[in-house]
């Protein structure tokens, strides 16, 4: 249901906690957060509300780039389990989603016959493939993110962390909302403006089919091609 990330010089662990917060008015059944500062990483997920998430977290500081969800159930029940974010077999990679997609169950088939799955989720499909495409076929994580994307088939705003890679987040999104907030040594992700408001007023949009990777002072974006994009920023300015 909801969407936020943030990469910075500086730890994130409340604003993603505080950009969940600000999403909670769209409803949702559980929460979670992956965290990373570098060397340690640190994935915690909650079923109900926010608040059982920031007990968890305990005042913690965990790191300088993140990802944080609000799911709200389409495929598998409402659980811990279920909460994104998702992450590989070998806990490589970890994922955040909003959408729904149509074609898991033959990419299952096809691919992913041989991993256990940790939830019954639409989504965690996503995280499985990238990681089956960089360890069985060699593909750069970016390149097997873009085979993926090109295999599902729906909607999704998709948020994917590397620990090998953990000053980055790469992100894709077809027919869900997604933004870029870009920062001053801070880039951050939403799937709704609102989420961020407190860090940047200035944006970036996301078409669809539009693929990327955000460092604390860069941003990415290609088209469906691969060709790079560049959109203008604009302002967005709180009701008062
Ligand atoms: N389809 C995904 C799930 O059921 C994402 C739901 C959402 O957008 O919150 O976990």
């Amino acid at each position: 249901c909801g969407i936020v990330g943030a990469v910075s010089g500086t730890d994130i662990t409340n604003i993603l906690i505080n950009g969940l917060e600000r999403l909670e008015y769209r409803g949702y059944d559980s929460a979670g957060v992956y965290i990373t500062d570098g060397e340690h990483d640190t994935l915690i997920k909650k079923a109900g509300k926010i608040v059982n998430l920031k007990e968890a977290i305990n005042d913690r500081q965990l790191g300088n780039s993140g990802i944080g969800h609000t799911r709200w159930a389409t495929h598998g029940q409402p659980s811990e389990a279920n909460a994104h974010p998702h992450f590989s077999q070998d806990h490589r990679f970890y994922l955040v989603h909003n959408g729904v997609l149509e074609n898991t169950e033959s990419l299952k088939e096809t691919y992913l016959s041989n991993v256990s799955f940790a939830s019954t989720t639409d989504t965690e499909v996503i995280v499985q493939l990238v990681d089956y495409f960089v360890c069985h076929e060699k593909l750069a994580v970016f390149v097997a993110f873009e085979k993926v994307l090109s295999l599902i088939k729906g909607s999704y705003a998709i948020a994917l962390m590397d620990r090998q890679q953990p000053e980055q987040i790469m992100i894709a999104k077809n027919k869900s909302p997604l933004l870029i907030g870009v920062g001053d040594k801070a880039n951050f992700i939403a799937s709704d403006a609102a989420a961020v408001l407190e860090q940047t007023h200035t944006f970036m949009a996301i078409a669809d089919g539009e693929r990327g990777v955000i460092t604390k002072d860069k941003i990415q974006l290609f088209d469906a091609q691969d060709q790079k994009v560049n959109h203008k920023t604009y302002e967005v300015k709180l009701d008062s």
